[in-house]
């Protein structure tokens, strides 16, 4: 028996879902400034100094913030990136999976 289209397709995406890096943060990075503490500080009058935060959010409650410092913010950028990738192929996974339901194929 030969293996079906989507079947073959799905194995693929499999492939592609074992290969990645498992460096994979959800949420965003997002521009945050903060006080620093020191009370001769300039940003103890201004909005504080700039830095970025990864932003996760939470079903019914507020988002988790963490500071992410700029030696940091280039893996954060790429773990965010990874996150997405493996999104994108589990939502390909479950449309071929939905699409052999349709046909009444079973994988
Ligand atoms: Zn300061």
């Amino acid at each position: 028996m030969t293996d079906s289209t989507l079947k073959k397709k799905r194995n693929h995406l499999m492939e592609q879902l074992r290969t990645l890096d498992p460096d994979m943060l959800r949420g965003s990075l997002v521009k945050t400034y903060r006080r620093c503490g020191k009370p001769t500080c300039h940003c103890t009058r201004e909005k504080g100094h700039e830095g970025h935060s990864l932003s996760v959010s939470m079903p019914g409650r507020s988002p988790i913030m963490v500071y992410v410092s700029l030696k940091n913010q280039e893996r954060v950028r790429q773990a965010l990136e990874n996150y997405q990738t493996a999104q994108r192929i589990i939502e390909d996974i479950s449309t071929v999976n939905r699409e052999a339901l349709v046909k009444k194929e079973i994988l």
